[in-house]
């Protein structure tokens, strides 16, 4: 340990003994503490909502009404969602005693883990990191956040919300790059909390893996959305539209790739077309509420996916603004654009002859996926495919829309993710639950103290079965 701690900068390693301090006191076992704070983080949420929105359009070109639907607004509900609960979350349970323990009583204490990591990502900047820290405090922890250097004016606004927001060791942002989440990973934390790629995602399990520290990852991939011949077209393809190119197509649960039955290919690639420009108009590049690629490298990942031979729709692109239109592509599992997760606004078409062919198609050859999307007017193929395909969450004629009910637990599945958050589901991610026994020290049956004669034995017998 010494050895490392050589290889960390000393103020990570000050922030995280101040935040070892403030658990070690126990304030925060306290409800009425763990209120006040979600208080007053909701207070300054919505006295700095023009910085915040002018952040995210820096950072992502996210105009204030996108900002306020996929990321304010949704911090906002799980803080009221914690309000409502967390008396009820955080109180012991009661628990039916075992005969064999008469005469005790039995109950589950809702205990934080102490200091949790949060780990987010750039794409949904606030949101990916105040969802996470909303649900630890809830539950008595204390957090270290280290937000994305890719969105450096959310992360710094976040850093600016938080040092007003809560005292030192209760909530602390680290910023800085690529280095500093290594080093931040050396440390013994209680609990990882990573949103990011499944790249990364490894790195911080075998990290955490060095201290036995549990960790959430939520991760990404491919996530597919089927159209079957009996789904309503038109209205599917307004429903993908507005899932796929939210936030440019940068969204862990946007549907990454089409995938419809041969019948309906070009109804529905017709239909989406109308979408694209009925949503973002007929030159998206100008829309100025057209977010923009996070950064060149992004772009020009983006723009290799295009050919000239692929294009079924769209396919500009600007470097000035690193904005992408929604683009349209002919593909099957065999191209580039197939072989990974896209996060863009480029949206693949790939067609199936038959729904069990589509079903083992993604059984086969994907990882298991984030999010998982049937339209279908069939409740026969929509069953079918809740039940054998594995995926983290999804729905059944809309995309994304999951995402958005607190009461939903939301997480992946295997290279998508292990666990879950999200309102209660959230609480219980952050907490560990202590099982106590408590004896009556008036009465003290004898039978499972040695020496254990017949009638013992039938006794236990009796008891244990
Ligand atoms: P990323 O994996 O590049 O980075 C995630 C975080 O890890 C960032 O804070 C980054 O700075 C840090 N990081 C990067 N390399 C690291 C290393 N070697 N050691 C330690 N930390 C490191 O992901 P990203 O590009 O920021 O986000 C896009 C990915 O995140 C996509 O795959 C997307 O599907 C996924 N994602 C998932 C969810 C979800 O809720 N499941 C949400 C948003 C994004």
């Amino acid at each position: 340990m010494d050895e490392m701690e050589n290889k960390i900068d000393n103020n990570i390693i000050s922030v995280f003994e101040l935040q070892k301090k403030f658990v070690a006191s126990r304030k925060s076992l306290n409800i009425n503490y763990r209120i006040d704070i979600l208080k007053k983080l909701k207070a300054n949420i919505l006295k700095y909502e023009k910085e915040l929105c002018d952040a995210l359009q820096k950072d992502l070109n996210k105009s204030p009404e996108e900002s306020y639907m996929c990321e304010i607004g949704l911090v906002l509900e799980e803080i009221s969602h914690m309000l409502k609960h967390i008396k009820k979350y955080a109180k012991p349970q009661k628990i039916s005693s075992a005969i064999s323990n008469f005469p005790s009583k039995s109950y589950i204490k809702k205990c934080p883990y102490g200091v949790v990591f949060v780990l987010s990502p750039w794409n949904y900047p606030f949101m990916l990191s105040l969802i996470p820290i909303i649900d630890a405090i809830s539950a008595g922890n204390s957090v270290i956040l280290r937000s994305s250097e890719f969105s450096p004016n959310v992360s710094q606004f976040i850093k600016k919300l938080v040092d007003e927001t809560f005292e030192r060791g209760c909530v602390d942002v680290v910023l800085g790059g690529r280095d500093v989440a290594t080093q931040l990973l050396e440390l013994d934390f209680d609990y990882i909390f990573y949103t990011g790629s499944t790249r990364v995602g490894e790195i911080v399990l075998k990290k955490a893996a060095e201290h036995f520290t549990p960790v959430t990852l939520e991760m990404g991939g491919k996530s597919p959305c089927i159209v079957d011949e009996t789904a309503n077209v038109p209205l599917s393809a307004k429903r993908i539209v507005f899932g796929k190119f939210l936030n440019a197509g940068q969204t862990c649960v946007a549907p990454d790739f089409v995938y419809c039955d041969k019948k309906i290919k070009d109804q529905l690639i017709l239909e989406i077309e109308k979408e694209i420009v009925k949503q973002y108009s007929t030159h998206p590049l100008k829309n100025p509420n057209f977010p923009k690629m996070i950064n060149q490298k992004q772009f020009d990942a983006m723009k290799s996916f295009i050919t000239k031979d692929n294009i079924a729709f769209g396919g500009k692109t600007d470097n000035s603004s690193l904005k992408i239109e929604p683009t349209i592509l002919n593909a099957t599992f065999d191209d580039k654009v197939m072989k990974e997760e896209i996060f863009g606004p480029i949206l693949p078409i790939v067609t199936f002859e038959n729904l069990d062919e589509a079903i083992f198609n993604i059984n086969n050859k994907l990882t298991k996926p984030l999010a998982l999307y049937i339209f279908s007017n069939s409740k026969i193929n929509q069953q079918k495919v809740e039940n054998y395909c594995d995926f983290g969450g999804g729905c059944i004629n809309d995309t994304v829309i999951h995402i958005a009910n607190s009461n939903l637990p939301f997480g992946g599945i295997k290279h998508s993710g292990m666990g879950a958050y999200h309102g209660k589901f959230g609480f219980e991610t952050f907490t560990h639950f202590k099982s106590i026994v408590k004896r009556s020290t008036r009465i003290d049956l004898p039978f499972r103290y040695q020496p254990i004669g017949k009638f013992k034995k039938w006794l236990i017998r009796k008891f244990l079965k």
